[in-house]
Parts: C-alpha cells; structure tokens; sequence
C-alpha cells in the first residue's frame, strides 16, 4: 500500500520514514525540519509577533486564525499518555514491548506514531500495527484532549490579540462529532479566550474530510467575521492556502513538526518555533 499520512490532527496513519531534511532539536526533541534555516531570530519573532498585536488594535474587525495541533497546542503528553495505557495493555502478553513503552516520556516523540514505537525498541511490525489501532482508538476522541499543553507563549499571545480587539478563530483538523467537547474544556482549561463574544471554534464536520481541503473550503468564509491580520499552522500547506485567500495578512508557519513532505512554503510566510515575546 504506498505511504498515505492523514492531516496532522489525526497524524500519520502508517510508518513514515524520516525525511532526509536536517533534524534538529525543538524544546528537547530531535525532529526532522524542512524549515529551521527561515526560522525567526528571537528578536524577530517578537517583532513580528508584536507587529500583529498592534495591527489587531488598528484594522478594522481584525481577526486572528489559529490552528490547534502543533500550533497552539502541544499534542505530545497526549500521545505519551496513550503509550503508558498501551504498557498497560501489553502487559501480559508482550512485557518486554510494555516495558518499553512505559519509559516513554513527552520529549521522546516525533510525530509518526510508528516511529515513535521503533524509537521506543519496538520492532515487530505485529506490535506496530496493533499500536498504532491502539493510538488511532483513543488520539481522536475527546476524553484524552486533556492532556495537551500549550506551546510556550501561546496563550499570552492569543490573549494579547483578543484583548487587542481582534476576533480569534480556532480553526482546527479535529472533528465535530469526537472531539469538540473536549477541544472546549482544553482551551477552557488552559486559559484560552473561548466560549465568550469574539470567540470561534470551527472544526471539520467529520473525521474522514481531509484537513487542508476543509480549511481551503473554510477560508474564505471567515471574511464573514471580519478582516484576517494573520494566521498560524504548522503545516506549510495550510499557511500557503492562507496566503491565496487573505494574501494581505500574515501567514506564519510554527515549526513544531508538520507531516512528512510538506510542499516548498511560500516565500511570504514566516517561520517561528513559539509564540514567547522576549523585551
Ligand atoms: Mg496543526
């Protein structure tokens, strides 16, 4: 079957080989990148950031999309949570595989669920693919959502906008039926402006649409709120259909991971690895 990798909400559905860009190590992770050597300088980052807070304060009806998944939010607890439940679950019939799996800690996950397993010393592509139902049985669904945790700056950022006077739009791959519910109670939980005036969640109306054809559908619409001053994702294909729709906005790529062979990033994103703003 070739290789096939669903949007980054639902992540790699099968064993995706590390791609031949350089990996670098993001906040303790070594993950490969396409897009380290555009990254902003600390001060620049800042700037920018700060740029579109001010804008939010100046244009009219300004609004501010925001992807969830590796942009504002850090699935990566989410995932260790799962491999400590999967311990559990192995640990009768395959001890030495559950063992493994129980000293998995967030800084030891990349983005391909497999690879996370072989990086853990599993080996046995049956255990692989029992994993990896295991994982898609449990990542999609609201009850673990809880374990997520913002990257860092985020919600200052998100906050320092919304106060500002923009409209913050969540614009995220999760699906309406299994993940909303806890998709609120998190960014409710972590401090997030939501569930008040200003404030919209917008998610796919069901888990098979892919994430980039639903965004590319839903861009568009969100003139109906106001006019766009920026948006953030962490995948390039996202940011590149931002920059069709509303090229007069900012349209910054967060370069946490993003699923494998992204296409080249347009020349007029900008490139980040958090939302921190240093004086
Ligand atoms: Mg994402």
């Amino acid at each position: 079957m070739a290789s096939r990798v669903q949007s980054d909400a639902r992540g790699p559905v099968e064993r995706v080989e590390p791609s031949p860009e350089r990996w670098v190590r993001v906040r303790g992770v070594v993950s490969p990148s396409s897009f380290h050597a555009r990254r902003s300088s600390d001060s620049a980052r800042t700037e920018l950031l700060e740029s579109i807070v001010v804008a939010c304060g100046r244009v009219e009806r300004p609004v501010v999309v925001f992807d969830l998944d590796g942009t504002l939010l850090d699935n990566r607890p989410r995932v260790t949570r799962i491999f400590h439940e999967l311990a559990e679950f192995w640990s009768i019939r395959h001890p030495d595989a559950a063992e493994k799996c129980a000293r998995v800690r967030d800084e030891h996950i990349v983005y391909g669920v497999i690879d996370n397993l072989v990086r853990a010393g599993i080996d046995d592509e049956a255990l692989h693919r029992e994993g990896l139902q295991f994982w898609r049985d449990r990542f999609f669904y609201d009850a673990y959502i809880r374990y997520d945790v913002e990257v860092p700056g985020a919600r200052s950022f998100v906050r320092a906008c919304f106060e500002a006077g923009a409209s913050i739009v969540y614009l995220t791959g999760r699906d309406l039926p299994n993940m909303a519910l806890g998709t609120l109670a998190s960014l409710r939980d972590l401090d997030f402006p939501i569930g008040v005036v200003g404030t919209s969640l917008v998610l796919k109306p069901a888990f098979e649409v892919a994430d980039s054809e639903f965004k590319n559908a839903v861009a568009p619409s969100i003139s109906r709120i106001g006019n766009v001053v920026a948006s953030f994702d962490n995948e390039p294909a996202n940011c590149n259909l931002f920059l069709d729709h509303h090229p007069e906005a900012r349209s910054v790529l967060l370069d946490t991971h993003h699923a494998p062979n992204p296409p080249p990033l347009d020349d007029r994103a900008a490139v980040i690895d958090s939302f921190l703003r240093h004086g």
